[in-house]
């Protein structure tokens, strides 16, 4: 999956996902990613979040909807996307997958699972390139 989050200077944030599905997939199979709340969720008051990984396991959860709500409600969005993925891990602890989450001020961060390290960019209007944050899976 290819999960993006942007906000224009309006303030206005947008998120999208676009993915290759699942391997062996049976024909007709939805999966998470277009599925808002689960692939991806935005609210300009707060931010947005998205998703990828099992798909299959991620849209039991809506996962992203649950990452822009705790940052609602105050977690930070490293924090909001850990918080999201536990609430899998305690059920599939064989999950593997990542959330990337944002604010509306564009603070962000991510979590992950089922490997080592996820890498995601980020481009800000204080530096004109193209940065790297690698995160340590939970
Ligand atoms: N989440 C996607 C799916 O299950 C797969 C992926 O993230 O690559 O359709």
């Amino acid at each position: 999956t290819i999960g993006m989050i942007a906000i224009n200077s309006k303030g206005d944030i947008s998120v999208g996902t676009s993915t290759n599905g699942a391997a062996h997939k049976i024909p007709g199979r939805v999966g998470d990613s277009p599925i808002i709340g689960s692939g991806g969720y935005v609210d300009n008051d707060v931010g947005a979040a998205c998703g990828t990984g099992d798909g299959d396991i991620l849209m039991k959860f809506l996962p992203s909807y649950q990452a822009v709500e705790s940052m609602r409600n105050g977690m930070s969005p490293s924090k909001a996307c850990e918080n999201a993925l536990e609430r899998i891990i305690k059920k599939y602890p064989k999950f593997m997958g990542a959330i990337i989450a944002m604010d509306k001020d564009g603070n962000h961060g991510a979590a992950c699972h089922g490997i080592d390290v996820f890498n995601y960019s980020y481009r800000s209007n204080k530096e004109n390139r193209v940065q790297i944050n690698s995160v340590k899976c939970i």
